[in-house]
């Protein structure tokens, strides 16, 4: 029985019913069934994922988090994977221009003047620092804030000391950037037995330590950075190169350093948008709760080709302690796949890692607090 009472709204007189209490607990348990409902047809990735604060994601590849960029994520990977050979025609982004730069209708805009321009912050900030160091005019040009992901850089010590010989970082920044350290580490094979190394990714770096330091070392050897800035257009000329950025701003430079990553639009245009002949799919997470957290494994396989969705796939495992805390431990499953319709798509992997991780790691997925989910493609192309 519904009681229908008059009532006001905003001002306006109007009409709307008042539930008896027997059709509002009714109501009630109806509401509580869909959402029970709307739970059960979210995977088991989303409910975890959406039951994570995040907060500072970035723009280098691993700094994205949430659920949303996932699924962003997954559906440029099933365009790559799209039965087109080309998966989408590239934007024309550089171009060779006869002449020389003062020529062009640019010359009466303010162009800011470097030796260099270094687009993608990233790793690009070390090149660029290098060369600043060199006493070079550098400039970055970076689409987001630079700025290092929260996980954790698996590093060797001998990687980063490359980085102390050619000037650009002091052991003890070193020191401050590394989290945490770890040996024995093991790669190992089912069936074919282990190897124990020393020192061999044996480091977590943290990237928002590293990257700060760099980013202070750079800017006092007087190099610019146009943050949240995005590469447009790259013209070539004779004497120089011109540069526009998205937000407007027009940079010349001596030469041009791409580090703009596996989707730099550089590398699309000069690829002709062909699609690559491989991917390495990534996911993982860095979660709390593992007890035995004291040794690391670089590659470990311990089951041999299956299928997911229409591909076969053969999962491969990585497992470091983590810097923050004593029981973290980043753990990722990765395979190799060819782009195509019904490869599997970075969530199908998820829901299987939540299957395979504890079996692999000897946990059991309700005593671990999940830090954050991590996941990444990697596109491979074959010389031609
Ligand atoms: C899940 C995952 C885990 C990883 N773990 C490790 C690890 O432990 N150790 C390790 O050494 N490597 C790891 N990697 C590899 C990782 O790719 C590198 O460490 C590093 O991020 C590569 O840096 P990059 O600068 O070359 O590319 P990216 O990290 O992709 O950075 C590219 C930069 O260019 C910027 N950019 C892109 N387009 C434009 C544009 N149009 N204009 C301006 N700027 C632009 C982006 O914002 C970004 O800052 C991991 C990768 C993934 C996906």
């Amino acid at each position: 029985m519904v009681m229908v009472q008059l009532g006001q709204c905003n001002g306006v007189l109007c009409q709307y019913p008042k539930l008896s209490p027997l059709i509002k607990r009714r109501k009630e348990r109806v509401q509580r069934s869909m959402s029970l409902q709307a739970q059960a047809l979210h995977s088991r990735t989303q409910r975890i994922m959406d039951s994570i604060a995040v907060d500072g994601e970035v723009g280098g590849a691993g700094g994205a988090y949430s659920y949303k960029a996932l699924k962003r994520l997954d559906h440029i990977w099933s365009s790559i994977c799209s039965p087109e050979t080309v998966s989408q025609e590239p934007q024309q982004v550089i171009s060779s221009i006869r002449g020389v730069s003062s020529h062009s209708d640019l010359t009466d805009k303010a162009v800011d003047k470097f030796d260099v321009v270094v687009c993608g912050g990233t790793l690009g900030i070390f090149i660029a620092t290098a060369l600043s160091a060199k006493g070079l005019q550098v400039g970055i040009v970076e689409r987001n804030i630079l700025k290092g992901r929260e996980q954790e850089w698996n590093l060797s010590r001998k990687e980063l000391l490359e980085l102390v010989d050619v000037g650009i970082l002091e052991e003890g920044d070193i020191e401050q950037a590394i989290a945490v350290n770890f040996n024995p580490n093991r790669c190992g094979f089912e069936d074919k037995g282990e190897i124990w190394v020393k020192d061999i990714l044996n480091l977590g770096v943290s990237p928002v330590k590293l990257i700060e330091i760099m980013k202070k070392r750079f800017i006092s050897l007087g190099g610019v950075i146009f943050e949240g800035c995005s590469v447009s257009s790259i013209s070539i000329y004779e004497d120089a190169s011109v540069l526009q950025l998205a937000e407007g701003n027009i940079l010349s430079s001596r030469l041009i350093i791409d580090a703009m990553g596996n989707f730099s639009p550089v590398v699309k245009q000069i690829r002709r948008g062909r699609k690559p002949d491989g991917i390495c799919l990534v996911v993982g997470s860095c979660a709390r709760g593992f007890i035995d957290n004291s040794t690391s494994d670089i590659i470990y396989s311990s089951s041999s080709v299956k299928k997911v969705g229409d591909s076969k796939v053969q999962y491969f495992w990585e497992a470091f302690p983590a810097g923050s805390g004593p029981l973290d431990r980043t753990t990722y499953m990765f395979t190799y796949v060819s782009p195509q319709p019904g490869s599997p798509k970075l969530e199908d992997l998820l829901e299987d890692y939540w299957d395979l991780m504890p079996e692999y790691q000897g946990v059991s997925l309700d005593n671990l607090e999940i830090l954050r989910v991590i996941y990444g493609i990697f596109p491979t192309y074959r010389d031609r």
